[in-house]
């Protein structure tokens, strides 16, 4: 059975130290005995992770939102895995939707980090989704499917255990539309299926498929009672302790 993974994603926030920290501790607060049985992580921006780890303890991990995909040299601006690993970080994002449009990164670029994480020791999440033109022409699963096979890309089966994968379906970023459970679970099942021709059905059993895009409170319960979303990644409600409390605590 797959264990539930439930991450934020704070994205650009928050503005400083300060409220970064008073948001950690609140959310490790929020973890308790009587928790479901969950992992959690969140990815948070780069200067804020070494003191969240501080506040957060055993709780929860704390990881990256991004990495480079070379370990050093003359990329002004980048974040190696070393680096990160250095520090006891174990896990990153790759492949965001804010990345491929905004910055351009691309399948072979996202493979690439994918591939520098899994050889140094460290686990990716990495997130898929298909935008609004795409589901509309009804392209969810195939394109799932491109963003699967390149994106992991080199990665073996036994490998697969130190990655998770996030659908995020682009029209439900920070929109409020939020997919139905009926959809979710649907894509799940094919990225899943996508996962067993990739590798074998044990692997693709094994993989943890968290869904993304306007979770809430009110919409996360019947989400996780979906046979294939695994977890949710949250982006605007994890910057909110009492809502991301509640979505840590979900009831299938
Ligand atoms: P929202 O929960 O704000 O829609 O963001 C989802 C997301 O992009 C998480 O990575």
């Amino acid at each position: 059975a797959r264990k539930p993974f439930i991450s934020g994603n704070w994205k650009l926030n928050p503005q400083t130290k300060e409220e970064a920290l008073t948001l950690g501790n609140e959310i490790a607060a929020a973890i308790t005995e009587d928790s479901p049985d969950v992992d959690v992580a969140l990815f948070v921006p780069y200067v804020f992770i070494e003191s969240t780890m501080g506040v957060v303890g055993d709780k929860l991990s704390v990881g990256a939102e991004g990495v480079c995909p070379e370990l050093k040299g003359a990329y002004t601006g980048a974040i190696s895995t070393s680096m990160l690993k250095s520090i006891g970080v174990q896990w990153a994002l790759a492949g965001h939707s804010e990345r491929r449009v905004i910055y351009g990164e691309t399948d072979d670029y996202i493979n690439a980090q994918c591939r520098k994480l899994i050889e140094q020791g460290m686990s990716v999440m990495l997130c898929i989704g298909e935008s609004l033109t795409e589901f509309e022409q009804d392209l969810a699963a195939s394109v799932c499917a491109v963003q699967l096979k390149k994106g992991l890309k080199g990665i073996s089966a036994e490998e697969m255990s130190r990655v998770a994968i996030a659908y995020e379906p682009v029209w439900a970023i920070g929109t409020g539309r939020v997919a139905t459970p009926e959809i979710a679970q649907k894509v799940h099942a094919q990225c899943r299926a996508i996962l067993a021709e990739m590798y074998d059905a044990e692997t693709a059993d094994n993989v943890r498929i968290l869904y993304g895009g306007s979770v809430t409170p009110e919409s996360v319960d019947e989400l996780m009672s979906q046979p294939d979303i695994d977890g949710a990644l949250v982006g605007g409600a994890s910057l909110d302790s009492a809502k991301f409390g509640r979505i840590i605590n979900f009831k299938p």
